[in-house]
């Protein structure tokens, strides 16, 4: 398997798992002209994808679904709760090739296993994704306010784990945001902090856990040396294996990952 991530953040969130030759999309949170302009410059060829996953509603993570589904005709992997909460925002049908899986579903492509679970978030139904070729495995959590038995259950025995490291709590309380938002942000259906990252990769480290990418940081509250110091330091310092951290950016496209 490769992964590449072609951006994380309020601004979007996109990722590609390709095996066997073609691709998969994980989220599609930017509009179709920067989506293809992302994979223009790590080559990948929108002709290659054969299915998108989305893990929930919001715009950051299903922006560019529809054109893209129809354009290329990609067949969209999404439960049913997150379809009808996607029309309600975008008050139109998404005219796609639609496939609903159930939470907890584990699906076939491309010769990987992919399995869905749920994660609190404040959207419809939000889920994780893991995924499985072989003895590697690449799992995908954005966007979840806690840290469930069910996720820590779903990303053991990880090589590769993507999660959320969306804000540092001290800059986060000690910023301009509203009260309402800061606590929509830190709260148990709101997104994890740097800690929280730290406290994620300490439950599910093991010796196959090669690489995690820190995923979905604030512009405003988090800065990516803060979530290294935060998160590196005390593994470091633990004396036990380390992984080496990445952290995606917003608007670069990551350097490919194989696995
Ligand atoms: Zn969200
Ligand atoms: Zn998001």
């Amino acid at each position: 398997m490769r992964l590449t991530i072609l951006g994380s953040g309020s601004g979007g969130n996109a990722a590609v798992i390709q095996n066997n030759g073609s691709s998969i999309l994980v989220d599609s949170g930017f509009s179709y002209k920067l989506l293809n302009s992302k994979l223009k410059i790590c080559g990948i060829p929108p002709e290659s994808f054969s299915a998108m996953l989305i893990t929930h509603e919001h715009e950051d993570h299903a922006k560019g679904l529809g054109a893209f589904s129809r354009i290329h005709r990609v067949p969209v992997y999404i439960n049913e709760t997150t379809y009808k909460g996607l029309m309600r925002i975008t008050r139109k049908d998404i005219d796609a090739n639609v496939n609903f899986f159930e939470t907890g579903d584990v699906l076939d492509i491309n010769g990987i296993e992919i399995k869905s679970f749920p994660v609190l978030h404040d959207a419809a139904e939000p889920v994780g994704f893991s995924f499985t070729s072989g003895n590697k495995k690449i799992s995908y959590v954005t966007d979840i306010g806690s840290i469930t038995e069910q996720v820590v259950d779903n990303l053991k025995n990880s090589s590769v784990a993507v999660i959320e490291a969306n804000h540092d709590v001290e800059m986060l309380l000690n910023g301009f945001y509203p009260a309402f938002l800061k606590n929509r942000i830190k709260g148990p259906t709101g997104h994890l902090s740097n800690d929280d990252a730290l406290k994620l990769i300490q439950l599910i480290r093991c010796e196959e856990l090669q690489v995690v990418y820190l995923t979905h940081l604030s512009k405003k509250n988090n800065k990516p040396e803060v979530a290294y110091k935060k998160i590196f330091g005390p593994l470091a310092e633990s004396g036990k294996h380390v992984p080496e951290i990445r952290i995606a950016n917003q608007d670069e496209v990551s350097e490919p990952y194989n696995l």
